[in-house]
């Protein structure tokens, strides 16, 4: 076989269908988000960032940055091993606490990422609690995918937050086997939020355990940032709770909630976190600072969703095809991967304005979209430039208005 050959074609089919990805090369600028620097090659300009989930800017926290620079000044900039081989530091274990403090549960575990948090803990719990069977979402994200594949446990998708579809699922599976319902609260890419208490009260009839990413909700929702679970009440009643510090909390690093009894389990046999190096203190430090300022200041939440609600009621009004949904996410269908790609390369070529298309399979095909995330910083002036330059776009090339 010509190796180099089958990758060079299987490149030449993402060009084809118009998928190919290309990344943004940025600098972003402390103190000026969502402002940020493009490189285009030699040309260098200064753009507008309208799809970056650090959804409230945390990335450029005052707070966050001091305490980056004062950990990694103090103790050196890596953790040094594993979290059992000496690579446990203090500030991994106070980030974990003020995590347990956030959702008000006994305790919480770290991860390098969200996603190894996912991966790890379904992948564990999946594999390792006899005969349990696992019910998920039909649009989780690939990280839950990908550990409840690697559990090998049974698994039931049901239809995406279809409550009745859910109940029949669970009615067909013995009740003596274990069970485990994986869904998310805020859907990344629609922008709609599940109905957490109602799958809460099915785990309950048919004795399932549950599993909820908040990976788009934590810092935003709730009355100190725990997630929809704390806004609706039910933080309570989930079994596991994953989330990141790489969206709202505006660094990197990923995590787990619950019980105990649960972080342990998945502590001493997740190979995911058994085995890999831990996030260096300063990262853990930067992280709890974004976590303690978003806890205390709810002010920044109502603003996020001003922001977005106006945007929103924006798009709207200028005949646009805005999706509905009621989060932080505003999404414009467009129904056309080139299209999609021809949209936000004008906008960045002609507007100064960076949003990302997005293509399958982050959705499904003929679901292409721009998805806006506007964050407390992006304010009235920045969004009228927004809305005269998407319509401008839209009107020369032909892309669908609203139905
Ligand atoms: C981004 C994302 C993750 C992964 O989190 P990272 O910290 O970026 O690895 C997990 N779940 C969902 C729904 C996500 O969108």
């Amino acid at each position: 076989m010509n190796y180099e050959q089958f990758f060079a074609d299987k490149i030449a089919d993402l060009k084809a269908e118009g998928r190919y990805r290309v990344f943004a090369d940025l600098q972003r600028q402390a103190g000026k988000f969502p402002r940020a620097m493009f490189h285009n090659g030699e040309e260098i300009k200064e753009i507008t960032v309208w799809c970056s989930n650090d959804y409230m800017g945390m990335g450029q926290n005052p707070n966050a940055i001091k305490a980056m620079q004062d950990i990694a000044g103090g103790y050196g900039v890596g953790a040094g091993g594993t979290r059992n081989i000496s690579g446990t530091m203090h500030e991994h274990i106070l980030l974990e606490d003020e995590l347990a403090d956030l959702h008000g549960t006994e305790a919480a575990l770290l991860f390098q990422s969200g996603w190894i948090a996912n991966l790890t803990a379904l992948s564990t719990i999946g594999s390792m609690v006899p005969g349990c069977v696992i019910i998920s979402d039909s649009k989780n994200h690939n990280s839950m995918i990908e550990g409840i594949r690697h559990s090998r446990a049974e698994k039931h998708i049901f239809r995406h937050n279809d409550l009745a579809d859910l109940e029949a699922i669970l009615k067909t599976i013995d009740p003596a086997k274990p069970k485990l319902i994986a869904f998310e609260s805020v859907y990344s890419m629609d922008g709609d939020i599940s109905p957490i208490g109602k799958i809460c009260d099915l785990a309950d009839t048919y004795n399932a355990m549950t599993f909820l990413d908040e990976v788009h909700a934590v810092g935003m929702y709730g009355q100190r940032g725990g997630g929809v679970a704390e806004r609706d009440g039910v933080m309570d009643r989930i079994t596991v709770i994953q989330g990141t510090l790489a969206k709202a909390f505006g660094v990197v690093g990923g995590y787990i909630a619950g019980s105990a009894a649960m972080c342990d389990f998945v502590r001493s046999y997740g190979s995911g976190f058994i085995f890999s190096t831990s996030m260096p203190p300063a990262v853990a430090a930067a992280a709890r600072a974004n976590v303690r300022h978003l806890k205390d200041h709810n002010e920044l939440r109502v603003r996020h969703q001003e922001r977005a609600a106006t945007l929103r009621q924006r798009f709207r009004e200028a005949g646009l095809p805005v999706m509905d949904a009621d989060s932080h996410i505003v999404p414009l269908m467009v129904g056309d991967p080139v299209l999609c790609k021809q949209a936000s390369d004008e906008l960045m070529a002609k507007h100064d304005i960076y949003v990302q298309p997005i293509n399958y399979p982050t959705v499904e095909r003929g679901k292409e979209r721009l998805r806006f995330t506007p964050t407390p910083f992006h304010d009235d002036a920045l969004m009228d430039a927004l809305v005269d330059a998407v319509k401008e776009v839209w009107t020369r090339l032909g892309l669908k208005a609203a139905a």
